[in-house]
């Protein structure tokens, strides 16, 4: 049975920790590519357009993005509260070597210091074989200790006999098991459930639990 989103709604923007918002929901956050398809995938599981802005002019944003979004497990649960927060894009080209360390610092400080944070969404464009820059953020999310979900996305633009295939070799590629990359397209829609799956999973409250008796 699919997750049910209740209501999805942007609820800040922070550069510094002390803006982090506070409350006690679990937290998933999203990285990728610039103009990987970031902002629509965050659109397409909160089954709302315009609720992270889809950007023409990529490498823009230099700030973390936070966003409530409520959702329904089953449809007998009682809906539940979790934040996505939108961590901004990595490897674009043009970005000079102080923006890239100030990236790494934001992320390293977020990384080390969200106690809320269940899980981190990588996403990585389903076409190509991972570019070094995914590689070495997917090294980096590990690195801090945090679970990592990849996707891939934009699966639309793939023959529908290459989907497989292309899922193989960004698996290959990253060291993942078979299986791992959860395929997704925003334009399509698909992957959505999957994807909320494994959100759902990574933020029910047993995990907290879990977490607190280690
Ligand atoms: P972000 O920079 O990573 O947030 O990426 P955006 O969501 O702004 O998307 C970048 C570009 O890719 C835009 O032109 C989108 O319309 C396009 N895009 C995003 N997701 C998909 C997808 O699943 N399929 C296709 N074909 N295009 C996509």
């Amino acid at each position: 049975m699919p997750v049910q989103v209740v209501s999805a709604e942007f609820a800040k923007t922070a550069t510094r920790p002390d803006e982090w918002p506070r409350g006690p929901a679990p937290e998933i956050a999203f990285v990728g590519r610039s103009n990987v398809g970031k902002s629509s995938m965050l659109n397409a599981l909160a089954r709302r357009k315009g609720l992270a802005r889809v950007s023409a002019t990529p490498g823009r944003t230099r700030a973390l993005q936070f966003f409530d979004v409520a959702v329904r497990p089953t449809p007998a649960a009682r809906p539940r509260q979790v934040r996505f927060c939108d961590l901004p894009g990595y490897g674009y080209a043009k970005v000079s070597k102080d923006e890239r360390d100030r990236w790494a610092a934001m992320i390293e400080d977020y990384l080390r210091g969200r106690d809320v944070l269940r899980a981190v969404v990588l996403i990585v464009d389903a076409r190509h074989p991972p570019a070094e820059s995914d590689a070495d953020a997917l090294a980096f999310l590990r690195g801090s200790g945090r679970a990592v979900i990849v996707a891939a996305t934009k699966t639309d633009k793939l023959p529908r006999t290459r989907i497989g295939a292309s899922l193989r070799e960004v698996e290959a590629a990253l060291g993942l098991g078979r299986g791992e990359v959860v395929p997704f397209s925003a334009v399509e829609g698909t992957g959505s459930d999957a994807l909320w799956a494994r959100l759902a999973a990574a933020t029910a409250p047993e995990a907290s639990a879990a977490d607190g008796a280690t």
